[in-house]
């Protein structure tokens, strides 16, 4: 490159056309994920970074990897975070479960379920749907039914259907799986940290999650659990697993004794999770999903005074996250677009055959609190009063009667 000289006139300074400083708007993250964060988590993320193979990293790792047993009710040995998000989770499972030929049977009542389908296809598995509607749990019946008594090598479902805010009752259909002598997959992206999750108590034998739902985390890890009988199918597997970087007999050399060299691991994105998991510990399990419970319950309550009706039954409600059917003549996009202009409250929109008819919104992790309920509710009164409607009640004090109830 020449050198610039005085003749040749002053280069410009690439700062000239750099942008300002990050400066993001605060937020009240209200919707399907990311979720509010605990400040404590975020300053984990800033904390100095150490090599991949620094002993006081392992020992990190190796505490992280005790506490999500922990979180997930589980035993099994391998029992790691992915580098990725929730996807790469789902990834990780299939493409290390399933060979080109398998037989799956999945539940798909929602985006979830049909994203599993298609993952599992693209794994060389032959996919049998079990159709469901959305917005409703599936039922034992369903999945027999779908079966049609074939042979089935894996079985899947999910356990909190973020896109209509359905949680799925498990144990009845592991003993479908069991029938079919299946291994058993569940998909706990929305669940871990909200809802009871005990894979053992199941007998699950590979699950997977996210970091940016109910455990307050940054997205960008999925946390993830396999039984011992899932391993021996891994360690059986005739065919090399097709994905190099989500290759657990690979990736386990790191986790595992050896500690050899896959991939450099997301050091300060395990720092959030330990202090994330470390949090949903010390406030206790059950005390964490009573906190969510009481707050969709508080939630829900208040809706009712806004007009507002849930999308889902009782029994089966998520507590992390509730749909909400848009009422007709609400314009739905834009009174999300005023949440946040106005209160800088973010929920989600709907989607697929729910998009433009259902909002979500979320209470999970730190963001489950008597202070969101009450910010949420007077929000969508704002926002339901902007385009003109009268609320038949008033959501505040109706939250405040279930509180006290
Ligand atoms: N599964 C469920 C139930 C989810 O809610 C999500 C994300 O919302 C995913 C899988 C995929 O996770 P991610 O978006 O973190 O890749």
């Amino acid at each position: 490159m020449a050198t610039p000289t005085a003749t040749s006139g002053p280069v410009t300074s690439p700062a000239a056309a750099l942008p300002a400083a990050l400066e993001p708007p605060q937020r009240v993250l209200m919707g399907p994920g990311p979720s509010v964060m605990d400040p404590a988590v975020l300053a984990a993320l800033a904390k100095p970074t150490l090599g991949h193979l620094d002993p006081a990293f392992l020992r990190i790792m190796d505490e992280l990897r005790a506490m999500l047993r922990a979180v997930f009710g589980t035993t099994n040995h391998l029992t790691l975070a992915m580098s990725g998000t929730g996807s790469a989770g789902m990834e990780t499972c299939f493409v290390n479960l399933v060979e080109p030929g398998d037989r799956a049977l999945i539940g798909v009542n929602g985006v979830f379920g049909t994203r599993m389908a298609e993952v599992a296809r693209r794994c060389g598995a032959t996919v049998t749907e079990v159709k469901g509607e959305w917005g409703r749990a599936l039922t034992a019946d369903q999945f027999r039914a779908a079966a049609d008594g074939g042979r089935y090598d894996l079985v899947a479902v999910v356990h909190a259907e973020t896109s209509t805010g359905v949680l799925q009752d498990v144990p009845p259909i592991k003993a479908v799986a069991d029938e079919l002598g299946a291994l058993f997959l569940l998909d706990c992206v929305t669940s871990l940290g909200g809802h009871p999750v005990t894979l053992d108590a199941w007998g699950v034998d590979a699950a997977y999650s996210g970091t940016q739902k109910c455990l307050s985390c940054p997205p960008g890890l999925a946390p993830a659990s396999f039984s011992p009988r899932a391993v021996e199918r891994i360690q059986r597997r005739k065919t090399k697993v097709a994905s190099w970087y989500l290759d657990l007999s690979l990736i386990q050399g790191y986790w595992g004794e050896e500690r050899s060299y896959h991939h450099t691991a997301p050091i300060n994105m395990l720092y959030a999770l330990h202090e994330a998991l470390r949090l949903t510990l010390q406030e206790g399990l059950d005390k964490r999903y009573a906190r969510h419970a009481l707050h969709a319950r508080a939630f829900v309550t208040g809706l009712a005074a806004l007009g507002l009706a849930p999308r889902v039954p009782l029994a089966e409600r998520l507590n992390p996250l509730t749909s909400i059917a848009v009422p007709e003549g609400v314009d739905d996009a834009a009174a999300r677009r005023y949440l946040l202009e106005a209160y800088g409250v973010e929920i989600g929109g709907g989607l697929g055959p729910m998009k433009g008819n259902t909002w979500r919104v979320g209470l999970m992790g730190a963001g489950s609190t008597r202070r969101n309920v009450e910010l949420g509710l007077a929000a969508l009164a704002g926002a339901l009063r902007a385009q003109g409607r009268s609320l038949p009640g008033d959501p505040l004090a109706a939250a405040a009667a279930a509180y006290s109830a």
